[in-house]
């Protein structure tokens, strides 16, 4: 049965992802097609407590499905997580009649959302959003393929000047708790190895791997770091790398933010319209606490519970061999 939704309001947060914009646009409009009035909260959770929620129009959300960040933008905030904050949060919603909220962002921004929902009776729909594509219940989230050309681009650009100069370079990206972009990079870019934050690798077994190179005439590689490795950064690793193998001149590149930037890929683009539509028609037909995800090519709903319980990525112990097998 369909219930009595007249108001809903769209919010993005935590850290943004190329996509935001085109799924906040689907919100507001497939909201506005079935007659409700739309509205969008800024700076994520923030937004929520300091009462900074505005009208959307179909308008308001014209030519941004290009975009990367996001127009509502996005932020932390510590005072959500206190009942203190809930509640002031809870009290601006009533204030503008505001029934149920679509939630785009990872996964503490769905860890409150179920919070909010569990304590106050607010409708939730969440919207995986992050690049690092570690959300259980979604093959994919908004934002991880357009960052993930971005890996490709910057890492061939490198393969360019680590040939010319026969220099080994280490190059870090985004991943604290997943390596997803770190493995797949890896794969798309034939990296010589590869360090996750899911498998312990030595110093010693990955000068095992670059010596072979050496031996066969190899004259430069790339090690893709994934920023949570235990070891530490990419400066650490080649740091000891460096102590104990110096066929090669050795160099250093951090990815860092350039990898949350850019226009959207189509990918991402389709991926954000298909969600932002299925998250306001799920909650027209009653659904509450769930995220919208793709599955297959199918669009699957998750309950918050389970998409914060299980973890998405799990390590693609083929995919690594064969980054071994394919770069020797
Ligand atoms: P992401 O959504 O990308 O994982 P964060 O972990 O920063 O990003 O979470 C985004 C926001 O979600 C936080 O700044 C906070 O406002 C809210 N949040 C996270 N955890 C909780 C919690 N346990 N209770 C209430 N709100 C939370």
């Amino acid at each position: 049965m369909r219930p009595n939704i007249k108001n809903i309001a769209v919010l993005t947060s935590g850290g943004d992802a190329p996509g935001m914009n085109a799924c906040i646009r689907a919100v507001v409009r497939t909201g506005i097609y079935n007659g409700i009035n739309m509205f969008g909260v800024l700076q994520g959770y923030q937004g929520l407590i300091t009462n900074n929620i505005i009208p959307m129009d179909a308008r308001s959300v014209s030519n941004i499905i290009h975009m990367g960040g996001t127009i509502l933008k996005t932020a932390r905030c510590l005072e959500f997580k206190t009942d203190e904050g809930m509640a002031l949060a809870y009290e601006n919603l009533k204030a503008h009649n505001i029934d149920a909220l679509v939630v785009i962002g990872g996964d503490g921004t769905f860890t409150g959302a179920r919070r909010f929902a569990q304590k106050h009776g607010v409708h939730v729909i969440g919207v995986p959003g992050t690049i690092d594509n570690d959300l259980y219940g979604s093959d994919f989230t908004l934002g991880y393929d357009t960052a993930m050309n971005t890996v490709i681009e910057a890492i061939d650009k490198i393969r360019d000047t680590a040939d010319a100069h026969d220099r080994l370079f280490f190059v870090e990206v985004m991943g604290r708790d997943s390596g997803c972009i770190a493995l797949r990079s890896a794969v798309a870019c034939g990296a010589e190895a590869v360090l996750l934050p899911e498998k312990e690798t030595s110093i010693d077994d990955l000068v095992k791997q670059l010596g072979a190179g050496a031996v066969t005439k190899k004259t430069s590689s790339i090690v893709i770091v994934s920023e949570g490795h235990k070891q530490g950064g990419a400066y650490d690793i080649a740091k000891h790398v460096k102590e104990k193998f110096d066929h090669y001149d050795t160099k250093v590149t951090i990815l860092g933010h350039l990898q949350r930037g850019g226009s959207p890929s189509s990918f991402d683009r389709i991926l954000a319209s298909r969600l932002g539509y299925a998250a306001v028609n799920e909650l027209l037909k009653g659904s509450s606490e769930m995220m919208v995800g793709l599955r297959g090519n199918e669009i699957a709903l998750t309950s918050l519970d389970e998409a914060l319980t299980e973890h998405n990525f799990k390590l693609e112990s083929d995919l690594l061999e064969m980054t071994h097998v394919l770069s020797i």
